[in-house]
């Protein structure tokens, strides 16, 4: 069985030195891989910009842009499953400057026109080439299973695992996840990433085997 996991943040290039990012360790993702790996899946781990080091087993493709990740995503296709933990940024800047935007002598800041970045998770959701089983991340910090069972609809995909931000989620190695579906929601309470991660394979696993 083949597995897609996307994971990490995506860095928007403004100008050669300068990107817009989010605030993504990558750590869930990875831990959903490893444990995708250890339960004998074929792997492979789309990642933006992270200080962890490419997994054991696990073929990693390593990219920046929403853009790139949306490409190397369909390039993996087809796959049994695929998994998104990556925080995409929502969006990136119409037009990358080719040279480092120098600040000006009447301090007036530049303008930059942003345009909206692909849906990943939707674009694999709704794919000729669809997964089995397509699971997305809702990180909210309000209304968290109203707006997860929301974004089930609007993504099109079969599972949400819906965090709440409010707390202090990003780089830290425990997370509280609820896994939603069209008919069903679990609390899973707090704990590791690598927990959680084996508790959603176990999930896929009894899943896939119905
Ligand atoms: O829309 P929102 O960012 O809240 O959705 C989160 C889910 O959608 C996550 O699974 C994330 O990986 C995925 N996503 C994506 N591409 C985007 C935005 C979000 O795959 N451009």
């Amino acid at each position: 069985m083949k597995a897609l996991v996307t994971a990490g943040p995506t860095f928007e290039p403004i100008d050669p030195v300068r990107f817009i990012g989010n605030r993504s360790s990558g750590k869930q993702g990875y831990a959903i891989a490893q444990s995708l790996r250890d339960a004998g899946f074929d792997t492979t781990l789309i990642t933006g910009p992270t200080s962890l080091p490419d997994p054991e087993g696990i073929t990693t493709i390593r990219v920046e842009t929403a853009a790139d990740m949306l490409s190397a995503c369909e390039a993996a296709l087809p796959a049994d499953i695929a998994i998104c933990t990556a925080a995409v940024a929502d969006w990136t800047p119409a037009e990358v400057q080719p040279h480092k935007i120098k600040k000006r002598d009447d301090k007036t800041p530049p303008t930059i026109t942003l345009k909206q970045n692909p849906d990943i998770l939707h674009t694999i959701a709704t794919h000729t080439n669809r997964p089995r089983l397509v699971i997305g991340f809702a990180a909210e910090t309000d209304n968290l299973l109203e707006n997860a069972r929301a974004k089930l609809k609007t993504k099109q995909c079969d599972w949400i695992l819906a965090n709440d931000v409010s707390e202090n989620v990003f780089g830290s190695d425990k997370n509280h996840v609820y896994r939603v579906t069209q008919s069903e929601q679990d609390d899973w309470q707090e704990m590791d990433k690598t927990a959680i991660a084996e508790k959603l394979v176990t999930h896929i696993k009894q899943h896939l085997a119905s």
